[in-house]
């Protein structure tokens, strides 16, 4: 396979090993991929399927074993935990009234979100390249996959995250791991404008989304989430919109799948956004004539984002899959969370989204009855335990909702005798 960063504004080529993060022209850069004689696709679904046999971590890593589509390391080149390796979930229909709904749940990553697979190769490329450090803006999860990552590879990591608002599942791994955590007196927009100037100046390898080579990693979250539905490719995948790094990757894979051969059938993507982060739903309603940043606001940390730096590319991703964006309250996505929460698979605040906007596509009729629907679930349960503990303290005023409160009890065998009992006799 032969590599070149492509700029999508004005065509401009540069190598794949640049390194950079923008054209001249200002525009953002892709990976292209451009098949060669030696590129057989023919039975590459059965070479990735055989791979998981194997003992190596080259082969178990749900991003490597799709490594044709990723990028050609040799084994020992490459930085992995191995990540990847997440389930796919088939829900109840009681949650979404369709025929067949699921969910991806990348919070099975090894530090609890999907930024893992785009982490393994943007570490190891950050090594390959000989950067001694690497640095990132982030609202949480994205600082604590590169400080696991860096602490593996040998990195010197430092994050900048946002002033307060930041989980502290997410801002535990990121000091756990050692990296240096800058908190700057601003939102994830001002950090993620901070690090870019800074990346341009000195010596260090920025691991944005909007570093193309990292997005090369999340593609495999939508491979891997087909090869699980034996390549019956669904009509909907629906994911959480933020600095729209998955929207871009999940358009620009269906976009090579379908090139190559591997898939003929394309899902829709359905990008949902927080109704107080939602520049994206913005430009969508208005045809993306326009685009116009935002002061965001919402309890979804992750997806707490105003000014996105792959709109360009994620439009793109809309366009191809005819797609649809949508935006939900605050109130929806925590209700849906604990609807996903309560089937004891669980996710962060961000992560219902979701379930959240496929409700609200159901509802009016875009997603239909006999559809099938992937939901992808970004993050882990534990990764903000302070949101999670609020809803069912019955702290965060939603009337609907139905908390689960610890209760005090005396410590006293009647009493514990009297309350089981009744606990036996609810329904
Ligand atoms: C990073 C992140 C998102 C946002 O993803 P984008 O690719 O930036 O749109 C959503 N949910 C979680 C849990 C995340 O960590
Ligand atoms: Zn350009």
């Amino acid at each position: 396979m032969k590599r070149i960063l492509k700029c999508v504004r004005c065509g401009r080529e540069y190598p794949v090993d640049a390194p950079r993060y923008r054209c001249n022209c200002g525009g953002l850069l892709d990976v292209a991929l451009k098949k060669e004689n030696s590129d057989d696709f023919s039975s590459i679904k059965d070479v990735w399927r055989k791979r998981r046999c194997s003992n190596k971590a080259i082969d178990q890593s749900g991003v490597w074993r799709f490594r044709e589509l990723v990028y050609d390391f040799n084994e020992d080149e490459i930085v992995t935990f191995p990540e990847g390796k997440t389930n796919l979930y088939k829900i109840p229909s009681a949650l979404l009234d369709v025929d067949s709904a699921f969910v991806k749940h990348e919070g099975e990553n090894p530090t609890g979100s999907f930024k893992d697979r785009g982490m393994t190769i943007g570490i190891s490329f950050a090594k390959k390249l000989g950067y001694k450090m690497v640095i990132c803006a982030s609202t949480g999860n994205t600082s604590a996959s590169l400080a696991a990552y860096a602490a593996r590879a040998g990195l010197k990591a430092v994050v900048f995250i946002p002033d307060g608002k930041i989980a502290f599942g997410k801002l535990s791994q990121a000091l756990a791991y050692g990296a240096k955590t800058l908190q700057i007196q601003g939102d994830f927009d001002d950090a993620m404008k901070a690090v870019q100037e800074i990346a341009a100046k000195h010596r260090i390898y920025l691991l944005n989304s909007l570093n193309p080579i990292r997005l090369e990693g999340q593609k495999t979250i939508m491979i891997h989430t087909l090869e699980q539905l034996g390549w019956n490719v669904p009509d909907w995948f629906v994911l959480p919109g933020g600095n729209l790094g998955n929207t871009t990757a999940f358009g620009k894979a269906l976009m090579e799948l379908k090139e190559f051969g591997i898939i003929e059938k394309v899902p829709h993507l359905a990008v949902i956004q927080a109704e107080n982060a939602n520049p994206f739903y913005r430009a969508y309603k208005n045809g993306f004539k326009e685009f116009e940043p935002v002061k965001a606001e919402t309890i979804a940390t992750a997806i707490r984002i105003g000014n996105p730096v792959n709109y360009e590319k994620a439009k793109r991703s809309i366009e191809f899959t005819k797609g649809v964006v949508e935006q939900v309250s605050d109130a929806e996505i925590m209700l849906a969370k604990s609807e996903i929460d309560k089937l004891g698979i669980g996710c962060e605040p961000a992560s219902a989204a979701s379930l959240a906007g496929a409700k609200k596509l159901r509802e009016k009729g875009i997603i239909k009855k006999g559809d099938s629907v992937v939901m992808l679930l970004t993050g882990n349960l534990l990764k903000d335990p302070g949101a999670t503990t609020d809803f069912n303290l019955g702290k965060l005023n939603i009337p609907e909702a139905m908390p689960n409160a610890p209760e005090k009890i005396g410590n006293s065998p009647e009493e514990i005798e009297k309350r089981i009992k009744e606990i036996l006799g609810e329904r």
